[in-house]
């Protein structure tokens, strides 16, 4: 199901920018030196930046850690970014915010992830942008939750915002992993699926949540054809007052844009090279086969409901179910499988044939 939707882009798509879209700058705005360090040696460094990021207000998880600047930070942040003619983005979270950063000269605003969450918050700052024309970027809700995602692009859009983006962070989960949040990669192409005209910004920072894996997460995010980059990048890193880890110094930055690999999305005669029109056509067979082979499956599901239904049998049998899957693990992880697709490819079609016998 697609939507029309009024906005537009942001940032706008240019075929000739051989570089992604790249937004940085600190995770909070500290002192009026550290901004003008920052932004000078980002400028200096990397001149093909699009837009400065500094956190005014930081909305962190728990009390008695620095909580930004606040709005006396404005001025000489949006002065360190006017130096350097670069445009700022700094994060809102109410209407307060959206009213100062607008006084300010700020030129891009953003929506955290802790604020996408809530639809009210997001309603109010939807509000408050009426008859405004700033771009707005929306980060994902911290919860892997598409739907809340898409609402708030789409309370802004409603509200008139002209100009919005999105900006993937990954996602909170309790379980410890080497990244500070899962990225899902699954969830942001989804939402390209759902919106092709929205752009989408990667934040390694916040998905890796530590320096060292930075580079990989850009990659992945340039590879899977996102539009661009955001990260956080400070003077001295390991004594920023927040996220330490995950920051890097702008010599960091140029060193791991230059080991990026670019990939176009298509090359020219990619298409039509012989071997890959072949290869094409086994996929689309093989994609025909197996709907074929799950339609099939579905059949003998339907007979079998049938039949519980007759002797008044329960429709989930967990027993036999933990059979299958066992079953489906072993001879799929022979095969080269991994056992976190297989488990969710079972999952979907456990969920369908309970659909089938359920339904009356
Ligand atoms: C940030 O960008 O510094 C920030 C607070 O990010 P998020 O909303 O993604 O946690
Ligand atoms: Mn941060």
């Amino acid at each position: 199901m697609e939507e029309k939707h009024a906005f537009t882009a942001f940032p706008e798509p240019d075929s000739n920018r051989n570089f992604p879209y790249l937004i940085s700058g600190p995770c909070s705005a500290e002192t009026d030196e550290q901004v003008r360090s920052v932004f000078s040696s980002l400028k200096e460094r990397i001149p093909e930046i699009s837009l400065f990021r500094a956190g005014i207000w930081k909305p962190r998880t728990r009390p008695n850690s620095f909580e930004g600047i606040g709005a006396e930070a404005l001025p000489w942040t949006v002065a360190a970014a006017k130096e350097q003619g670069v445009p700022l983005a700094v994060e809102i979270a109410k209407p307060d915010h959206v009213e100062e950063s607008l006084k300010a000269g700020v030129d891009v605003l953003w929506i955290g992830a802790r604020t996408t969450v809530n639809p009210f918050q997001v309603q109010d700052i939807a509000d408050a942008l009426k008859g405004v024309d700033i771009p707005v970027l929306v980060k994902n809700p911290v919860n892997p939750d598409l739907g809340l995602w898409i609402g708030a692009v789409e309370r802004l859009d409603v509200a008139g915002v002209k100009r919005i983006g999105a900006v993937h962070r990954g996602f909170s989960v309790y379980e410890q992993s080497k990244y500070r949040n899962r990225p899902s990669w699954e969830i942001p192409i989804e939402l390209r699926r759902r919106i092709p005209e929205l752009p989408i910004i990667v934040d390694p920072s916040h998905i890796a949540g530590s320096r060292e894996y930075l580079q990989e997460v850009a990659q992945r995010g340039i590879d899977l054809g996102f539009d661009g980059l955001m990260i956080e990048s400070h003077p001295d890193p390991d004594n920023a007052w927040s996220d330490p880890k995950q920051q890097i110094r702008p010599e960091g930055l140029r060193e791991l844009l230059d080991g990026l690999v670019i990939r176009k999305q298509e090359d020219t005669g990619f298409s039509e090279r012989a071997e890959l029109i072949e290869l094409r056509r086994k996929i689309d067979r093989l994609d025909a086969y197996l709907l074929e082979l799950l339609a099939e499956r579905m059949g003998i599901a339907e007979e079998i409901g049938e039949e519980k239904k007759l002797r008044s049998i329960a429709i989930y049998q967990p027993e036999r179910w933990k059979k299958v899957v066992a079953r489906a693990l072993e001879v799929g992880t022979k095969s080269g499988l991994s056992e976190e697709f297989i488990l969710s490819v079972f999952q979907q079609v456990h969920k369908e044939s309970i659909r089938k016998q359920t339904k009356e």
